[in-house]
């Protein structure tokens, strides 16, 4: 095998060839899934060895290797990227600490040498964000050892495609009642069992299949996960580690929407002046800057803090804060690369219509971004009620994750926290918190020899959005949903006849 810097190079080389011509338009975006000489010819240069230790063949599963290939798979596709990022967070690296050495070894020989791939089947139509509730089930034959697993699926990546599945379900005794634990199950589809009943029409993501899948496998019993715990803290180290990881998908995709802004804008004439020269269109490409440099923070973070070997389940508040604030600013860089390149840009076959649908469901899959910032105000107060704090800034200030930003807030931070707040101030805060700890991060990078200006840009940005975000906090409006919105809700009744 050859090393890690000659495979991202030549892999590099590769992705630019196969997705030439992608960037004004071009028809092949237009087409749903991947052709098949494409998809060999991205396998065989082994991106999924970045995963996997290398007593198994891998590169050595190192998480800054990890990240790298899939930043340089996002810059040429964010779908490629995530079709990376599922085999790797979703089913390879739970299979590196969880599955059984034999079967570990069998799965990692396909992958590397046959180039065969994996995903996750969590979602049923009906427990999305509520998983645990989840009614796949699963029972064990006293005699033979298998287990026999029943339930409907929905939403996983590589629908129909995957060699591989990983499947979660909950236990049912004797009586048919359902355990509340949930456990995990390698599936080989050569054993049959999985009936994809229907495809979706996914608004985005063409490269992937999604849709509707009738489960009703058979399991050998050494292919069930060994949680170290329960099964439910190997979902959470599992659902970390992949949040944790997202800014490698969203590195590539940041600086491309990045380099294709400042290109354009230094192109394009409008009004007798270059559109950069617009004050406007400078507030829009410096955000942009800003999300390429805190999502260079995070891939700094997460390389250097969440090795392989870490488990992860208990590093929610920074799962659930990279994540997040990553996917919101994923979404935010392809809406103002659209606003930017004008009608040109919204096209399903060019570069900023195709970012803004393909990036926009990273805010909705693994934790909705509202729920997740949620939980981060919920894990703060937990810990401020543990070390007894009230105030704020007191406790952010000596919170790890918080010391060195939270100095730029000390007036508005200033203040007791009120825990009985109703949910949508938890979300905002969660907010405020998500950007806070990615401005640690920053600052940590600007340590460590990162392009000055972009920091300082970033801080200002952060800065701004904090402080408008807590703002917004602290007001007391709490506008209802209107229960009789349709009574004297219409404008034309109240236009007289006369003014008709
Ligand atoms: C492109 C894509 C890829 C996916 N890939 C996979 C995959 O590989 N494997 C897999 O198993 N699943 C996958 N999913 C499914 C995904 O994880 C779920 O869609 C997600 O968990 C949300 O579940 P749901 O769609 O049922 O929405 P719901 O649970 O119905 O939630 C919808 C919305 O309701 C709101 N909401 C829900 N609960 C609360 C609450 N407590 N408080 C406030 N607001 C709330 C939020 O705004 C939320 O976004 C994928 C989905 C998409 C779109």
């Amino acid at each position: 095998m050859i090393d890690f810097e000659s495979f991202l190079k030549e892999y590099k080389e590769r992705l630019s060839k196969i997705f030439a011509g992608e960037n004004e338009t071009n028809k092949e975006s237009l087409k749903r899934g991947i052709a098949d000489n494409s998809l060999s010819e991205i396998l065989n240069t082994n991106p999924l060895a970045a995963f996997i230790p290398s007593r198994y063949g891998g590169f050595g599963g190192n998480t800054a290797e990890a990240l790298a290939m899939l930043e340089a798979s996002s810059y040429e596709s964010l779908p490629l990227s995530l079709m990376m990022g599922i085999n790797g967070a979703l089913f390879l690296q739970p299979i590196a600490n969880y599955a059984d050495e034999d079967v570990k070894r069998s799965i990692y020989d396909r992958v590397i040498n046959a180039n065969k791939m994996g995903g996750l089947m969590i979602t049923e139509p009906d427990f999305g964000s509520e998983a645990l509730k989840m009614q796949t089930s699963f029972s064990q034959d006293p005699d033979t050892g298998i287990y026999k697993i029943e339930g409907l699926k929905h939403w996983a990546g590589l629908t129909g495609m995957a060699d591989y599945w990983l499947m979660t379900a909950r236990e049912k005794n004797s009586r048919g009642e359902l355990g509340r634990d949930i456990s995990f199950f390698i599936h080989d589809t050569r054993n049959g069992g999985i009936e994809v009943e229907e495809y979706y029409n996914n608004l985005g993501l063409y490269m992937l299949p999604y849709g509707k899948n009738r489960v009703n496998i058979e399991v050998p019993a050494d292919h069930k996960l060994e949680p170290k715990g329960t099964g439910i803290t190997l979902m959470l180290d599992l659902l970390h580690r992949s949040r944790l990881q997202f800014p490698g998908m969203g590195m590539g995709f940041l600086k491309r929407m990045m380099e294709e802004a400042v290109t354009h804008c230094k192109q394009r004439f409008v009004g007798g002046q270059n559109l950069i020269d617009y004050d406007q269109v400078k507030a829009r490409v410096s955000r942009l800057q800003s999300y390429f440099t805190v999502c260079s923070a995070m891939c700094n973070f997460t390389s250097t803090n969440v090795p392989l070997e870490r488990n992860t389940a208990k590093m929610d508040v920074e799962a659930n804060a990279i994540k997040s604030v990553i996917t919101d600013y994923m979404q935010r860089a392809s809406q103002s690369l659209l606003q930017l390149t004008g009608a040109k840009g919204y096209r399903l076959d060019h570069i900023a219509g195709r970012s803004t649908v393909d990036s926009r469901p990273f805010q909705i899959f693994e934790g909705s971004n509202d729920i997740l910032y949620q939980q981060i105000s919920e894990s703060v107060i937990k810990m401020m009620r543990k070390f007894k704090h009230s105030n704020l800034y007191e406790f952010l200030k000596d919170y790890n994750l918080t010391e060195r930003s939270s100095e730029y807030f000390k007036d508005v931070l200033n203040f007791e926290l009120d825990v009985k707040m109703p949910q949508r101030k938890l979300v905002e805060l969660g907010k405020a918190l998500g950007r806070m700890i990615s401005m640690e991060f920053t600052l940590n990078l600007g340590d460590q020899g990162f392009n000055t200006e972009l920091i300082q840009n970033a801080v200002k940005n952060l800065q701004e959005e904090i402080q408008l975000i807590m703002k917004s906090y602290r007001s007391s409006l709490a506008p209802d949903v209107v229960s009789d919105y349709q009574m004297e809700s219409s404008w034309f009744n109240l236009v007289t006849v006369d003014a008709r």
